[in-house]
């Protein structure tokens, strides 16, 4: 896990480190066309080495483009970058599982990614890997599937899943969370009227005392605790901003502060599933 040696990354059970910040690239419901491959490329000039993609998001060419046309000005090279993909929930078994994940390949033009993910997985167990073929083709390395490396789930000082980190610490899972600064660009996905968490006063005082702002301040607890964070901007000066949360530190004080903040808020409430037998996907781990 994030160690005091290695702040930057963190260690996944097959030897492989994935870097505990990275850029979201879930845009809007309908990406423009160009945003993305600009905002990657100037991503990567900044020095972000993880990016966050899915077949769902409708922009992997582009986050592919951006990152080809970095390892081709010799930039970065392939394996400076790890990209995350995730298989859609409807697609969820051998035969679709390997033409989605050969789709997101095609997209993305890369010899192969880095991570990929059930995306929602609902109901499903760990031990349910039949997902997966078994038998190699050699095209597609399936049989390389580990589904206790990493667990993506929504996280933030509003919903700071402190039982699930301890358990997953606990498990050597690598947490992962997503919508970090409470999902600002409500979208289909999102209750619009959740308290928004950048305006909370207890994390604006810290922000002001360190000269900080609060969106740093809630990146900078998660990657405090071990929380991998994939913060989501397209805009240069908040790309730039959210990086910057290496350069210090939150005082345990300050991080029982934050913990106290705790109102299991979800920001993404998925309502348009309100149907799954599940839903809302309360069942314990
Ligand atoms: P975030 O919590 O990252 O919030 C993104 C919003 O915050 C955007 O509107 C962005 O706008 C704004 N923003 C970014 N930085 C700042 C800042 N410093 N100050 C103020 N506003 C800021 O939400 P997301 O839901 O996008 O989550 C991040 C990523 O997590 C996604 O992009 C996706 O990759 C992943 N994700 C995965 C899911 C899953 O696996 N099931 C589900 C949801 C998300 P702007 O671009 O204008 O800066």
């Amino acid at each position: 896990m994030g160690s005091a040696l290695d702040p930057h990354r963190v260690l996944l059970n097959d030897g492989n480190y994935l870097p505990i910040f990275g850029l979201g690239t879930s845009s809007t419901d309908k990406p423009v066309k160009g945003e993305t491959v600009e905002a990657v490329k100037i991503a990567i000039e900044m020095g972000y080495r993880h990016f966050d993609g899915a077949l769902m998001y409708g922009n992997e060419d582009e986050v592919g483009e951006a990152i080809r046309a970095k390892i081709a000005d010799r930039t970065v090279k392939r394996e400076d970058v790890f990209y995350t993909s995730k298989v859609w929930m409807t697609y969820l078994s051998p035969t679709l599982v390997q033409k989605a994940l050969e789709k997101t390949l095609k997209d993305v033009q890369l010899d192969y990614i880095d991570l990929y993910l059930v995306h929602w997985p609902m109901g499903l167990k760990p031990s349910e890997n039949e997902l997966f073929p078994s038998d190699a083709s050699g095209k597609i390395l399936m049989d390389d599937v580990d589904f206790r490396e990493t667990w993506k789930v929504e996280c933030h000082p509003y919903f700071n899943q402190n039982k699930l980190l301890k358990y997953c610490q606990h498990n050597n899972i690598v947490l992962v969370g997503y919508s970090p600064l409470g999902k600002l660009n409500y979208s289909k996905f999102v209750s619009p009227e959740k308290p928004i968490l950048l305006n909370d006063p207890e994390l604006k005082k810290i922000g002001d005392k360190l000269h900080k702002s609060v969106a740093q301040v809630v990146l900078r607890y998660q990657v405090q605790r071990g929380v991998v964070v994939i913060p989501k901007s397209f805009n240069q000066g908040r790309m730039k901003q959210n990086m910057a949360i290496f350069d210090f530190e939150l005082t345990n004080e300050e991080m029982k502060t934050i913990n106290g903040l705790n109102k299991s808020i979800r920001y993404v409430t998925l309502e348009q599933l309100q149907d799954h037998p599940k839903y809302p996907f309360h069942d314990e781990y």
